[in-house]
């Protein structure tokens, strides 16, 4: 793990350059080098270096500076930085940490030394970065439903405000569908709840299987979905192609039942104007009337009468 461990030295002399290097190699550490400040910056944006050894005091570019150009950078935010220094005023140590540095090594460098504030800092990064992954996959799960694995309803109403301003400032069209499983209850009610969450999982399977990688399924309530398509062309006929992909065969559940299911869907274009919560509402009107209309089929909302254009038709 350690030998795999990049450590990316600079430092202007070439003598004290070719020491710390040879004793990071021998440790088991792959050593790059830079000459001056400037290529330190450029390779430690270049090549995620595990830990920076720089001098402090250098021709042109200083440390602190590299320090500095680092930490202002998120990509290079995270470093550790160890500093070498002829310096031993105390405040002057204080000043480097202060503005990020993670630690010091005092000229003359003992190797010794080196070493053990190399590992230091390298601790340091690991723990870092297990942090960061799990901090990604705490944002991962809060985002997500758990039982079908679709977008939550959290996610999907910041997704929804997202996709609307960008369709706005774009120009660009937007629909809204609303899923709702049919005659649901009855599958908890005759096979139980394990069977019920069976069957809400397979037709997430179904419709998110339907989808491009620019639209966004999401489980919106109960046993209701909510679909938006950014661009698309014909929303209709996408329905239409879902609603056919969750009845067209049984739900097999567990191995041990056969199960027909079908869904309804109302659906609604975005029409430029309106919000997210209002879009949505015409694609429940549109849910409503498919029930009502027998299930198993998509009803596309009403247009909205624009004022003036209904005048003059
Ligand atoms: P309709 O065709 O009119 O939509 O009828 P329906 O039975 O699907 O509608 P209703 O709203 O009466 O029932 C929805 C049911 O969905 C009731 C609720 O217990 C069930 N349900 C909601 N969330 C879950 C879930 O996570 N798992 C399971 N198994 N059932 C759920
Ligand atoms: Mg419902
Ligand atoms: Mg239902």
């Amino acid at each position: 793990m350690e030998s795999a461990s990049r450590i990316l030295v600079a430092e202007d002399s070439a003598l004290l350059r070719r020491m710390i290097g040879d004793v990071l190699r021998a440790t088991g550490y792959t050593v790059l080098e830079a000459a001056d400040g400037a290529s330190a910056l450029h390779r430690a944006r270049t090549e995620d270096p595990s830990v920076l050894l720089m001098a402090r005091e250098m021709e042109g570019m200083d440390g602190l500076a590299v320090l500095d150009a680092l930490r202002a950078d998120p990509h290079t935010a995270d470093v550790p930085v160890v500093f070498v220094t002829g310096h031993t005023d105390a405040r002057d140590l204080a000043e480097g940490l202060e503005r990020g540095a993670h630690d010091y090594v005092r000229k003359p460098v003992d190797p010794v030394e080196l070493v053990a504030r190399i590992r230091t800092a390298l601790r340091l990064r690991t723990l870092h970065d297990e942090l960061a992954r799990r901090n990604a996959e705490l944002e991962q799960l809060a985002r997500t439903d758990v039982l079908t694995g679709l977008a939550n309803r959290r996610h999907a109403d910041d997704v929804l405000r997202a996709t609307i301003a960008s369709a706005r400032r774009h120009r660009r069209t937007l629909s809204a569908v609303l899923v709702d499983v049919d005659r649901f209850k009855a599958v908890n009610d005759l096979h139980g709840h394990a069977a019920g969450d069976a069957v809400l999982r397979e037709i997430a399977v179904r419709l998110a299987a339907g989808l491009r990688e620019e639209d966004l399924a999401a489980r919106w309530g109960g046993e209701e979905f909510l679909l938006l398509l950014p661009d698309s062309p014909d929303a209709g006929g996408v329905c239409e192609r879902l609603r056919e992909a969750v009845a067209e065969r049984p739900v097999n559940v567990h191995g041990l039942l056969e199960l027909d299911v079908s869904a309804s869907f109302g659906w609604a274009p975005w029409t430029g104007e309106e919000t997210g919560e209002a879009l949505i509402g015409r694609a429940d009107v549109a849910l409503y009337a498919a029930k009502n209309g027998g299930r198993d089929r998509v009803v596309a909302a009403k247009p909205v009468v624009v004022r003036g254009v209904a005048d003059a038709a």
